[in-house]
């Protein structure tokens, strides 16, 4: 059977696209290499994550789970001292966009598949593509193999590439490129016990600095659990020839009073995970027969909670442009142009936030002193409101830090060279 459209990869991305199409009659097919429910890091949703997640009709869903709910974060000094929390609701209307939800990724994942199967979506788990198949210079289907090992060919009219970070058609031809300067590492568990702030601050995301410009999320869950993890420069973290990440963790911890206070009452779970060089970005967003979405098509620094947003509102997106294509009978790469300048112009926005965020001595606090009126501006880049023109707040910031220019990637591949 030929699909309109086949679909690598199960999480945000792929699950979110997947819907849309179904939900406007197109045959779509998900591949997934692991069996649903499985383990994801990217817990923490920004209040932005509301617009695809109402066009994908989840929010009562989400209303209801026990999904912690998010209304503001906070920033703490390593000496413990904390910033007022920040409210959504001082900007955003407090039903929708202002509250959001800290949830645990393999429920939350399941929630966005059992959706898009619900909508009609095909779905073949332990499944892993091994191969794009081309012919006449398009990509026409996949290769892959089940879990026994046994091959399947599997062929549609566009295939979408949502395998994440791992992204599959960028790596195999050389379009992935590594960002200039954000070469992170981060070390993560979960405890379980340990402190929470009181009432609507239960569920806020603290970000808590340690030396070097490294950084702790706290993220509370469900199930009195907490996600708690540590960013920072390779080099830093594995001075003095630390290589465990149990003890880098725990080291780190020592270097943050509220972080140490917080865990002190807790236990983590005992596993520890670590992940290195993670921001990168594909030099295209389509060729013939193929588009990149989510994190395959791009993946910058968490330290801003972008990851899941931009997942599903490029997915959201990439349907959409898909089901257009589908009506016109265009389906070519350059149909997917704007797309692609879409999803750049919001990454390039964030991205200069996290440029200014890592800068030795630059503070959100010293800009907002000098022009008050950015901080609604920075206010809304953060909270996911990314494609807006932010020229003026970049001119300002710039008398503090330079910035990124705009990296010229992003653009459709109207064809294989090979
Ligand atoms: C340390 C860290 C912290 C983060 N914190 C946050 C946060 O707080 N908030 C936030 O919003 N984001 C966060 N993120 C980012 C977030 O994890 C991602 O942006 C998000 O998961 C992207 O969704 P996706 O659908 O593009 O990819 P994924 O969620 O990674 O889904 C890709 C899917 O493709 C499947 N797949 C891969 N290869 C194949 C193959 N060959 N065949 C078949 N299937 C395949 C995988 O099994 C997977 O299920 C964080 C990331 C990191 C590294």
């Amino acid at each position: 059977m030929t699909y309109d459209t086949l679909i690598i990869g199960a999480g945000p991305a792929g699950a979110s696209a997947a819907a849309i199409l179904a939900e406007y009659g197109h045959r779509v097919l998900i591949l997934e290499r692991e069996k649903f429910p499985r383990y994801h890091i990217g817990e923490s949703l920004i209040p932005f994550t509301f617009g695809p997640l109402e066009r994908l009709g989840l929010i009562p869903k989400l209303r209801q789970s026990h999904f912690v709910k998010k209304f503001s974060v906070c920033f703490v000094q390593p000496d413990g001292q904390a910033t007022q929390p920040f409210y959504f609701f001082n900007r955003y209307d407090r039903e929708t966009v202002a509250q959001s939800w800290q949830v645990l990724r393999s429920e939350f994942d399941q929630m966005l598949l059992d959706h898009a199967r619900d909508r009609g979506v095909e779905v073949r788990e332990e499944m892993s593509v091994t191969d794009l198949i081309q012919e006449d210079g398009r990509v026409v289907g996949v290769q892959a193999k089940d879990k026994e090992g046994n091959a399947h060919e599997f062929r549609a009219r566009i295939t979408l590439d949502c395998t994440g970070k791992e992204s599959f058609a960028a790596s195999r031809n050389a379009w992935r490129e590594r960002d200039p300067y954000l070469n992170k590492v981060a070390v993560w568990t979960y405890y379980k016990g340990s402190k929470r702030e009181p009432g609507i601050d239960e569920g806020q995301t603290t970000v808590a600095f340690v030396p070097d410009k490294g950084w702790f999320w706290h993220i509370p869950q469900h199930n009195d659990m907490v996600s708690v993890g540590v960013v920072a420069e390779g080099k830093y973290l594995s001075r003095d020839g630390v290589k465990d990440p149990k003890t880098m963790f725990h080291r780190e911890v020592g270097e943050n009073q509220w972080i140490k206070d917080h865990l002190s009452t807790g236990a983590s779970t005992g596993e520890y995970w670590i992940t290195s060089e993670y921001s990168f970005h594909s030099r295209h967003c389509s060729a013939p027969g193929l588009l990149l979405v989510g994190d395959a098509f791009a993946f910058l620094d968490p330290v801003f909670s972008s990851g899941v947003m931009l997942a599903l509102k490029s997915g959201v997106l990439a349907a959409e442009e898909i089901h257009r294509g589908i009506l016109a009978d265009d389906l070519s790469p350059e149909h997917f142009a704007n797309y692609g300048a879409t999803i750049r112009l919001g990454i390039e926005n964030m991205r200069k936030l996290v440029y200014a965020f890592y800068s030795p001595d630059f503070s959100f606090r010293d800009v907002i002193k000098r022009f008050p009126d950015s901080a609604d501006e920075i206010t809304d880049c953060l909270s996911g409101d990314v494609n807006k023109d932010f020229s003026q707040l970049w001119t300002r910031i710039r008398e503090f830090v330079p910035l990124p220019d705009d990296l010229p990637y992003g653009l459709p591949l109207k064809g294989w060279s090979h």
